[in-house]
């Protein structure tokens, strides 16, 4: 199966990730969002992302620029019809992928590979209310792109062999490494790491330890790079809530409960990094804990 024009819905922080390491891999890159002003600030992103990499010479100017080239922006869903391979990296939201898959069924191709980068939704579920389960699968990057060596692949019930092998090789030509995990809430990364980091917010909420030693305690005694509130900003808190969530309905364990205080964050709109407020607060030079 021949992958070389590759579309991507949704230009946020995954979005503009996927497309950077797909274009300096040679694919041909089709971005679509809702707004004009996300894709230009994906593409200005992906632009300031790549002159990081020359500056370190991990890249040439010369391929810096070849791979811009590839990266092309449309408004219109439909566009996307022609690829070979569609990465949906929408907000994680079901109707919102599902209204997604169902606006861009018609137009594609009867080949082309649908994907979901979905950080828990059920890969079968997405995949039925498509015209080609056999077609679908989860192919899990993670935050943030360019940088994270692995894609998680999650076959769907249905799934075929053929798709699995062409989205492995896909992996394998970005330079990255798969790891398969089955299609059940949360796979594998986030079965593992949401509860971790839902537990950090409830040491938080019953006041065992503030923001800076919650950070301090995992990072210096479990040797973790990130503490797990610095971590929860940068996925974004909306989407550790919405991953709770999937685990909690899915499993049907309550060890799954989100904690009110993740919950409240996200109503208010702190959401971490992303809207500069989360666990810390991003609007000066240094990260300040907001409790
Ligand atoms: P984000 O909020 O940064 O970006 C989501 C983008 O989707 C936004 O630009 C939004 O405008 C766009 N969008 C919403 N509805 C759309 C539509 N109908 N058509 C086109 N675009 C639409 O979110 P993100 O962190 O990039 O997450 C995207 C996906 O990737 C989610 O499924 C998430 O679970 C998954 N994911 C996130 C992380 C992470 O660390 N943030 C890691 C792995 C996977």
């Amino acid at each position: 199966m021949d992958i070389q024009q590759v579309g991507i819905v949704g230009a946020g922080q995954m979005g503009n990730g996927i497309a950077h390491v797909f274009s300096l891999a040679g694919y041909d890159v089709l971005m679509t969002d809702i707004s004009q002003e996300g894709l230009d600030r994906a593409r200005s992103l992906i632009d300031g992302n790549m002159a990081r990499q020359v500056s370190r010479e991990k890249i040439t100017e010369d391929e810096k620029n070849v791979a811009m080239g590839r990266i092309r922006t449309t408004l219109r869903l439909a566009d996307l019809g022609q690829t070979d391979l569609v990465i949906e990296a929408a907000t994680e939201r079901e109707t919102v992928k599902t209204a997604i898959f169902e606006d861009l069924l018609p137009h594609l191709k009867p080949t082309t590979i649908l994907t979901s980068n979905t950080s828990s939704i059920s890969i079968t579920r997405l995949a039925s209310r498509t015209d080609r389960p056999e077609k679908f699968m989860g192919f899990h990057f993670m935050n943030p792109v360019p940088v994270m060596q692995l894609v998680e692949l999650i076959r769907g019930i249905a799934t075929d062999k053929e798709t699995f092998d062409a989205c492995l090789g896909v992996v394998d030509r970005l330079g990255k490494v798969a790891a398969t995990a089955e299609d059940f809430p949360g796979f594998i990364v986030n079965r593992i790491l949401m509860p971790m980091i839902n537990e950090a917010v409830y040491t938080l909420y019953e006041g065992v330890g503030n923001v800076n030693s919650i950070d301090k305690a995992m990072k210096l005694g479990t040797n973790h790079p990130m503490g797990p509130l610095e971590l929860a900003d940068f996925i974004g808190l909306d989407t550790c809530l919405a991953i709770m969530n999937v685990l909690h309905d899915g499993l049907a364990d309550t060890k799954y409960r989100p904690c009110p205080l993740l919950t409240k964050y996200v109503e208010a709109g702190w959401l971490g990094r992303k809207t500069k407020r989360g666990f810390y607060d991003y609007h000066g030079e240094e990260p300040v804990p907001t409790r």
